[in-house]
């Protein structure tokens, strides 16, 4: 196992992530930057993004490929596919080890995004690639003229309802109350759409399938407390993400959903650790935000690394 050590170790490779490792970089920090998959994250399933300025409209893979083009105009060591076996991050200098490596730092930015929302319901788990999807731009073309339900009522599900409707014959989207989350825009462009049909006030009870597919979903409604079925053959909940924190949780200060607490400066509660992005607590989760937390994160650790070589640990703390 080889041991690596860094000024500053990016973990993530998302937007947040990879705009932290270009701002430590520029400040001359011997960076490097951990997945756990290729780099991209998140917007690499986005079929379009039109809220990232100076994009109008962007696919979110075309978007991905831009951010990593321009981090390697920078001398950034990237490790992909890499497997994390522990972190430790409470001491001063931070350890990182997954399967092939033992990374050693400094600064540690957390950038490691979040994850679908799970419903928690019966037959969910069951038929996850046998018609429960949680991502539509990845499964939508197999649902060609058939029923699916989409569950949620925040952009991502009305958004991804309607681009489902390129391919299925009907997109259900239920939703636990009868006010979208979702932007108004994105709202209108859903109520206009012929083959959107919204099932509001209701939550879904089970999936259940036959053949090894989803054939229904049974729901109840929450005002009146009545049961019903309704026959999908695609299940695509989007109902928020929660934080891939689950190798550092304990060690930093979360909230109980497991979002990171941060100051303004993207300083978690120990020391030499920033944490940027969805996974940190933040109101507003977008690509241009990430990016922003990235920006903040890098220039922190830069100057966090900088203090270390004139002032003590107690003057940064009290700083
Ligand atoms: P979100 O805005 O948090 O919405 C989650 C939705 O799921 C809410 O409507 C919520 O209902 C519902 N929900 C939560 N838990 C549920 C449960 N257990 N059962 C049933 N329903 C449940 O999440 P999101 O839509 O994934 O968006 C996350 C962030 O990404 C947001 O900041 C969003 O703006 C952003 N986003 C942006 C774009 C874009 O700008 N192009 C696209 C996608 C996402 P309630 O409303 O009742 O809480």
């Amino acid at each position: 196992m080889e041991e690596k050590i860094f000024d500053c170790i990016v973990l993530g490779g998302g937007p947040a992530g990879i705009n932290a490792a270009l701002y430590a970089l520029r400040g001359n920090a011997k960076t490097c930057i951990i997945d756990t998959s290729t780099l991209g994250g998140q917007p690499v399933n986005y079929l379009e993004i039109e809220n990232y300025l100076g994009f109008p409209s962007i696919n979110g893979y075309e978007l991905s490929e831009k951010f990593e083009e321009h981090l390697d105009k920078f001398n950034c060591e990237k490790f992909p596919n890499e497997e994390i076996q522990f972190i430790d991050l409470t001491g001063e200098i931070k350890i990182i080890k997954t399967l092939k490596n033992v990374f050693k730092g400094r600064t540690v930015i957390l950038a490691t995004g979040a994850s679908a929302s799970k419903l928690g319901i019966k037959g969910e788990k069951e038929y996850i690639g046998h018609g429960v999807s949680y991502c539509a731009v990845c499964d939508g073309g197999f649902y060609k003229e058939k029923n699916v339900l989409v569950i949620g009522g925040g952009n991502a599900a009305v958004e991804e309802g309607c681009y489902l409707t390129k391919f299925a014959k009907k997109v259900y989207i239920m939703h636990r109350r009868n006010e979208l989350r979702a932007d108004k825009i994105v709202q209108q462009r859903a109520f206009e759409n012929e083959k959107v049909e919204f099932i509001f006030d209701s939550i879904p009870l089970e999936i259940t399938g036959e053949n090894n597919h989803v054939s229904k979903v049974s729901y109840k409604n929450l005002k009146t407390a009545k049961t019903d079925t309704i026959s999908v053959e695609g299940v695509f909940p989007y109902i928020g993400f929660t934080p891939n924190a689950k190798h550092f949780s304990g060690q930093i200060m979360q909230d109980e959903k497991g979002f990171i607490l941060v100051d303004s400066c993207m300083r978690t509660s120990e020391l030499g650790v920033f944490a940027a992005g969805d996974v940190r607590k933040t109101p507003l989760r977008q690509v241009i935000t990430a990016v922003s937390d990235g920006a903040v994160a890098g220039v922190y650790a830069v100057k966090y690394l900088e203090e270390l070589k004139t002032v003590s640990k107690k003057e940064i703390l009290s700083a």
